[in-house]
């Protein structure tokens, strides 16, 4: 058993739809169980309505709302011929649609919008898209069953970034998802959607669909977890951005977990957890080029001395915390770091020298305002009996580069090489991590340095490692 997932981007319209049960109904010996996402941007639509509403603007809520219902109807238009098919995906859309209508008028009769209620609001994206795909593979002539996931996925009530009870799923899933393989039929599950044990919709944070699979995958005990994206696979660099990238045939579980938390695109962080626990290999691959064979994720890391990927995340800033009262004082330096993730700012680097005489964060600079509020009045900024931080200080215009690969573990001079090439080539580094795992090494430029420094460090480091993987 195999169980694939599909995100939105495959999910456009009624062609990739079509495209996407002709990939199903072609491994369907391999005992399929999908995951999927909401069709593309849906989920943003809905939490753009959501907002409307609680602002209590009626007429724009009503005006998106339409515009959903059209969305998913021409879809469906566009793939069921038959009218009993088109009319019974005709009466699941409006019945969906009404369900988040709702929703929509308790927001606005409130003028609120809580975590929770965005989250029943959302669910509404991906118990459409599987409706609607569950249809087509049946009109496929592949017998499918839509499923939804808050029957078995149960989380704690921490809304918007549930953490799953493994235990309860387990059971459940088994108990839900086996009477359909038994009966040969595809299960089309909802991706990002759980439940709490009392029943209130929970998610598992954006992009969740590829946790979804893996929780999956290892209570099933599948063969292997594929991801469907729209590139080759995991490449040594944005190849959007840099056409020598290559596919990087196979990395680690830790590898792929070190480029998510970066920020990378390549899969939502939590989705390695369990199936690394469970052994069961993750395989990216491309639905635009389904035969070719994608990276594969397993725990073998890579052999080769030479960092594997280069990968990038601009629109930072570097938050500077500094002052004699961080001498000797390593609880101000976790007070930094916690009042930070107390506010829900997601850090990308941590750098610190020795002499604790200052703290370097990097952080979106979106947050940065809020951040700096935040730390002057915990921290009492300037306070003048010489005990607390004097000076905090914002660089905007930063991105982070983060040189992946667990290769480079206790191999002497790779970070050389990496700096070496940004020197030649003119980057100048405004700070540097390496976390113990010497799994990545992160550092910081001026954003207009950015393209300049990847280019150096892939062409002169990452790339000429391609004899050395094979
Ligand atoms: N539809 C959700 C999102 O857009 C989950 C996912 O795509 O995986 O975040
Ligand atoms: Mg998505």
């Amino acid at each position: 058993m195999i169980v694939m997932k599909f995100g939105g981007a495959s999910l456009g319209d009624a062609d990739r739809i079509r495209h996407v049960c002709g990939i199903v109904r072609a491994h369907r010996r391999k005992q399929p169980v999908l995951v999927l996402s909401a069709l593309r941007d849906v989920t943003d639509e809905l939490i753009r309505i959501a907002r409307l509403a609680a602002r209590g603007e009626r007429a724009a809520v009503e005006r998106g709302l339409a515009g959903l219902e059209e969305r998913h109807r021409a879809v469906a238009a566009g793939l069921f011929d038959e009218p009993a098919q088109a009319e019974a995906a005709r009466e699941s859309i409006a019945g969906l649609v009404r369900e988040v209508e709702d929703y929509y008028r308790g927001i606005s009769l409130l003028g609120e919008l809580s975590r929770r209620s965005l989250d029943v609001v959302v669910s509404v994206g991906e118990r459409l898209s599987c409706r609607i795909v569950a249809a087509a593979l049946a009109a496929a002539g592949v017998p499918a069953a839509y499923v939804d996931a808050r029957s078995f996925l149960i989380t704690d009530e921490d809304h918007g970034r549930a953490q799953v009870d493994f235990a309860a799923t387990n059971r459940g899933l088994r108990r839900v998802l086996l009477p359909l393989l038994r009966r040969r039929e595809v299960p089309v599950v909802t991706g990002f959607i759980a439940s709490t044990r009392g029943g209130v919709t929970t998610t598992l944070g954006r992009s969740g669909s590829d946790y979804t699979a893996a929780i999956l995958g290892a209570g099933l005990g599948a063969r292997e977890i594929w991801v469907w994206k729209e590139v080759d696979g995991v490449c040594t660099t944005d190849p959007t951005l840099f056409p020598d990238a290559r596919v990087v045939p196979h990395i680690s579980y830790k590898e792929a977990a070190e480029l998510s938390h970066f920020g990378a695109e390549v899969l939502h962080p939590r989705t390695m957890l369990p199936a690394m626990r469970r052994s069961i290999p993750i395989r990216v691959r491309n639905t635009l080029r389904p035969d070719s064979p994608g990276t594969v994720i397993t725990a073998r890391g890579s052999r080769s001395p030479n960092p594997l990927i280069v990968s990038s995340i601009d629109g930072l800033s570097l938050v500077t915390v500094e002052g004699t009262g961080l001498v000797g004082s390593p609880a101000l330096v976790a007070r930094v770091l916690s009042e930070v993730a107390a506010i829900g700012v997601n850090l990308y680097m941590v750098s610190m020298a020795s002499s604790e005489y200052n703290v370097t964060i990097a952080i979106p600079s979106s947050e940065t305002a809020r951040t700096v509020r935040h730390l002057a009045s915990v921290l009492h900024v300037g306070r003048r009996n010489g005990r607390d931080v004097q000076n905090i200080q914002v660089e905007d215009g930063v991105a982070i580069i983060a040189t992946v690969g667990a290769g480079m573990k206790g191999q002497v001079g790779i970070a050389g090489k990496v700096f070496s090439a940004c020197g030649r080539h003119r980057v100048n580094i405004l700070a540097i991590a390496q976390g113990s795992s010497e799994l990545n090494i992160t550092m910081a430029v001026a954003s207009r340095d950015l393209k300049r420094a990847v280019r150096a460090i892939h062409g002169d480091v990452v790339a000429p490692s391609r004899d050395g993987r094979k």
